[in-house]
């Protein structure tokens, strides 16, 4: 057996989900099987990349145990509510408990159309799958929570994008794919038992020690400040925080038009198609508790009491993410400046300095690491490096004679995926069927906070030549 499937999901009424298998494809290969992840999954390598595991994962055949359906959901997408999203081109098998006890989706992204694809063909291109497997790979190996890529198969066949490309269809693992939008869905048809039963679903598998509807929402929300605290931490703009991609577990999900910031700029935007910068590095925290407040709105008529107390509860339980975020965000920076206590002012004025001098926001965090062992090295990132130079005498005060060097390598990664990284190693493998950089960026990415790789490029900022201006969805 592929996967010892336990499906709850499936469970649920039907009108959650569409009942489908993925739609076969021409002539499936494996290129990718996350080693790592198979073993913290307790699956079996061997047969997974054996021919009926490579069928499975293709979409050619249904594995033994699993149920496959495309999910329902709704979202507001850059402000905008459409009331009928679903997956348009995944198929969740099924769920797995892990050896640690952990209930994990597993889905096949890239699989063939569903009935929620309106005008899409269902499937993903090899570029966005990779770019998907990196990145989320990535994040996981940053400590940030995260759907994870178990593995990439390519189709065989060409995807008719612009130009065509070839296909490939990702194995995703997640704690679940319920979203924001998946509440929104039910809400917006008024259909109160079908909401009821998904909430107390959702607070059951993910915020169990949560108390009834109103105790699911403050989770969530307190879920989401340290989510997007931990990307902020990272330099990470997911690029496109609709709703149908922010998640009820916490988790960070659909890596399309997402990047990491090279260059410290609060209002840095990667993505193609946002145009009004409206999911910006800095914006990220406002959106995010734009999508919570779109939560709550379709929680409201499950909390307790009359309107009044149900409008109360609801703002009382979105006014905790402000505090919430400047608490994990503001101290997770505290700890990247290897200060003993929260400095907001002092902090603020770090980053504004960063910002003013171009400074690139991994590598000064990181040589601020050495600079705490007496290596100002770290002041050539700025484009005055004097300016440094004053900042440091201020900070060598508050360290106070402290070594907190370590320590703050364990927050300060050496490593990111920067954009040219994954552009160049995505390009070797969609033109040159290679996936040589592919696996090598990866192996890099799985331990950002080792000493530096020896190869230096993984850990340089892009050449003015590298640059990458815009990211684009993956569709
Ligand atoms: P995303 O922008 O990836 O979050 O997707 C937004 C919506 O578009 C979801 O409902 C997707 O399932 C759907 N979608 C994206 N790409 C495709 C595609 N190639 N075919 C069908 N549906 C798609
Ligand atoms: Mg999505």
């Amino acid at each position: 057996m592929l996967f010892p499937f336990d499906n709850s999901y499936a469970r649920l009424p039907e009108r959650f989900y569409a009942r489908l298998p993925a739609t076969p494809v021409a002539a499936p290969l494996l290129l990718k099987l996350n080693m790592a992840l198979v073993a913290e999954l307790g699956l079996d390598a061997a047969a997974l990349a054996g021919p009926e595991g490579v069928a499975a994962l293709g979409g050619n055949a249904v594995p033994e145990g699993a149920e496959p359906i495309a999910q329902a959901y709704a979202g507001h997408q850059f402000g905008g509510f459409t009331a009928q999203l679903g997956d348009g081109r995944a198929i969740l098998l099924g769920e797995i408990v892990t050896p640690a006890g952990l209930r994990r989706d597993i889905q096949l992204k890239g699989s063939g159309p569903t009935p929620w694809s309106r005008r899409g063909d269902g499937r993903a291109g090899l570029g966005p799958v990779l770019r998907e497997y990196i990145v989320a790979e990535a994040m996981a190996g940053l400590g940030v929570p995260t759907t994870r890529s178990l593995a990439v198969v390519a189709t065989g066949e060409a995807v008719y994008r612009q130009p065509p490309v070839p296909g490939a269809v990702l194995t995703r693992v997640a704690a679940s794919h319920i979203r924001v939008g998946t509440f929104q869905y039910f809400a917006a048809r008024g259909d109160g038992p079908a909401l009821e039963i998904l909430a107390e679903y959702a607070r059951a598998r993910h915020h169990p020690g949560a108390e009834g509807v109103a105790g699911l929402l403050r989770a969530v929300v307190a879920a989401q400040a340290s989510l997007i605290s931990s990307w902020m931490l990272v330099g990470f703009i997911h690029g496109v925080m609709n709703t149908d991609n922010m998640t009820i577990s916490g988790e960070t999900i659909d890596y399309g038009p997402c990047a990491f910031m090279d260059a410290y700029d609060p209002a840095q935007v990667f993505s193609s198609i946002d145009y009004g910068g409206r999911y910006a590095f800095a914006n990220q925290p406002r959106i995010a508790h734009w999508n919570l407040a779109r939560l709550a709105e379709a929680l409201l008529p499950l909390l307790p009491g009359d309107e009044d107390a149900q409008m109360a509860e609801a703002q009382a339980a979105l006014a905790d993410f402000a505090p919430a975020f400047h608490a994990a965000y503001l101290g997770g920076l505290a700890a990247k400046l290897g200060l003993p206590a929260r400095d907001d002012a002092f902090t603020q004025a770090f980053l504004t300095l960063m910002a003013a001098n171009q400074a690139d926001f991994t590598n000064t965090f990181r040589g601020l690491c050495d600079a705490a062992d007496g290596d100002d090295a770290v002041r050539a990132e700025f484009a005055d490096p004097r300016a440094f130079d004053a900042w440091a005498v201020e900070w060598r005060a508050r360290l106070a004679g402290a070594t907190p060097a370590a320590a703050m390598r364990a927050v300060n990664p050496a490593v990111i995926p920067r954009n040219h990284l994954v552009e160049e190693a995505i390009a070797a493998a969609v033109e040159q069927a290679e996936l040589g950089p592919f696996e090598a960026l990866t192996e890099v990415l799985a331990r950002p906070f080792g000493p530096p790789p020896a190869e230096g490029r993984y850990s340089l900022p892009p050449r003015e030549n590298e640059r990458v201006l815009a990211t684009f969805c993956g569709t």
